[in-house]
């Protein structure tokens, strides 16, 4: 069966039955629709009203001449293929209906071998024109749909509230949206095409920049982020990644800024807030702590009753952990308040972990645990210059937490090692550990790890977030490595480069 792409309508206008007939077979068999009409006037009409491809046409007719219907034919539809068939086959009529648009010519008589291979040429140019034209429709739709698609995109990066950036694989920037040049003030007529270090002022966004479009540490697939502010008291997080090509070679980087201004100032509202609350509670909460340590001593002469006891040591307690809480609190208000690490000094390491480690060692005995700094390394460790409070808070924490989160009888190991122009200080116990599904977790505020070991240790959950806050504002660096059930490692990283 033939498909309607394939379907081919013929019209015969012929004013001999005979002839009519005979290529109404012909034509059947050869898989045609076939119509005929026996006078010009006939054929005109059923091409009016019908779709014809092909039309094999006599010349001599009463009424209306061949030549005429072929001239009216090819005004209706230049596309018809008309064939024309004749018992007075001369080269002047020949030419005169080729002229007209005819696509061939058959002499009659004819035997049906001729009419089948003329038919057969006319209706393989037809499928071919149709093939053509489907091509060139769909070739047309996907323009259109690309040129849509294409103005869709670039409307919606238009419009985006956020900046958007993207650059080539020189860090040249080849589209940036009207937002981006809003929030860092830029010129809204600045165009596009040169280096990113034009547009953006911050030099480490431009060097990220430069690095996520040529790909420099290859993670194609990683989202970077970089805060910057510009004048005016304005924060801006930048998110980007590599655009890479169809051979995964990199092309460049697209850039999204966010503005975090408002959330900056909510947070230094927070900051300032608790800060002040905390600076209020600590001299009433330490006057009760001192009258409640009072009162218990007084009641222990006394003999008072058990009871009474109990519920004065559980708020002493109590008001022991409020107080170190507030402490806590207020440490790490300084540290994001940036005011911490002032008093610079040159330090020996070693001494000042080595101090702690005497110092903390008291309550370690109370665990029964031992607590010891390693044998220093043979080559002398090189001084740094740092602040003293901001590393013992460090180390004073971290020490605890071994302390706190190791069973009695269990082992602490400090040690201190220097190499690739780091000294890098462990704090290694044989605790509980972590799960590592809360590694990260551990160092936010207030989280502490809760389950059947861990549930009965007092804490604020601040300790670690404060570690981190330090380490950062010194530009160090702190891993942690710990199995459950077997220990935790705490890797301080100190370069010696920012400690001259
Ligand atoms: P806190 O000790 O006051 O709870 P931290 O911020 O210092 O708060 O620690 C957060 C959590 O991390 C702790 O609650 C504890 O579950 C876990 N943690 C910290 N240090 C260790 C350690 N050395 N071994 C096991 N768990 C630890």
């Amino acid at each position: 069966m033939q498909n309607s792409e394939h379907e081919i309508r013929v019209l015969i206008v012929d004013d001999e039955q005979s002839i009519r007939i005979g290529c109404q077979r012909i034509l059947k068999r050869m898989g045609c629709i076939v119509k005929d009409a026996a006078c010009g006037e006939d054929g005109l009409e059923i091409l009016k009203n019908e779709e014809v491809s092909i039309v094999l046409l006599d010349l001599k007719m009463p009424g209306i001449d061949g030549i005429e219907v072929l001239r009216r034919i090819k005004q209706m539809d230049e596309n018809v293929m008309v064939i024309i068939m004749t018992g007075f086959a001369t080269v002047e009529t020949a030419i005169e209906a080729m002229k007209q648009g005819a696509y061939d010519f058959i002499p009659k008589p004819f035997e049906p071998d001729h009419v089948r291979l003329v038919v057969d040429r006319a209706r393989e140019k037809i499928i071919l024109r149709r093939e053509t034209e489907k091509l060139e429709k769909e070739r047309r739709r996907t323009l259109l749909d690309l040129g849509t698609e294409k103005s869709r995109i670039r409307s919606i990066i238009e419009a985006l509230p956020n900046g958007v950036i993207v650059t080539n694989a020189e860090g040249k920037v080849v589209l940036m949206n009207p937002a981006f040049l809003r929030q860092l003030k830029l010129d809204p007529e600045l165009k596009t095409g040169e280096s990113i270090k034009n547009y953006i002022k911050d030099e480490g966004l431009c060097d990220l920049v430069m690095n996520i479009s040529k790909g420099i540490d290859g993670s194609p697939e990683k989202i970077y982020t970089y805060e910057f502010s510009v004048p005016e008291n304005k924060y801006f997080l930048a998110r980007g990644r590599s655009v890479l090509g169809e051979y995964n070679e990199y092309l460049g980087a697209v850039i999204i800024l966010i503005n975090t201004t408002a959330l900056k100032v909510l947070d230094q509202l927070k900051s300032e807030f608790v800060a002040k609350v905390s600076h209020e509670l600590r001299s009433p909460l330490s006057t009760i702590h001192e009258q409640l340590a009072l009162v218990l001593g007084e009641m222990a002469q006394e003999e008072q009753s058990e009871k009474e006891t109990h519920l004065l040591s559980r708020a002493k307690e109590k008001t022991q952990g409020l107080i170190s809480l507030i402490g806590d609190l207020l440490d790490l208000s300084r540290i994001e308040a940036g005011s911490t690490g002032q008093e610079f000094r040159e330090i020996k390491i070693e001494e000042l972990i080595g101090s702690i480690v005497d110092f903390l060692n008291t309550r370690a005995k109370k665990k029964k645990q031992i607590l010891i700094l390693d044998k220093l390394p043979d080559k002398p460790i090189p001084k740094i210059t740092a602040d003293p409070m901001a590393l013992e808070s460090i180390f004073g924490n971290l020490i605890t937490n071994a302390i706190n989160y190791t069973p009695e009888g269990g082992e602490i190991h400090v040690k201190i090692e220097v190499y690739d122009n780091n000294i890098c200080i462990y704090v290694i116990d044989n605790g509980f550990g972590i799960d590592s599904k809360y590694k990260e977790k551990i160092f936010d505020r207030f989280y502490r790890v809760k389950n059947e070991k861990t549930r009965y240790i007092t804490g604020t959950g601040l300790g670690l977030p404060i570690v981190k806050g330090l380490v950062d504002s010194i530009k160090g660096k702190i891993e942690v490595d710990s199995t459950p059930g077997e220990g935790s490692t705490f890797k301080v990283i100190l370069p010696l480069e920012n400690f001259s």
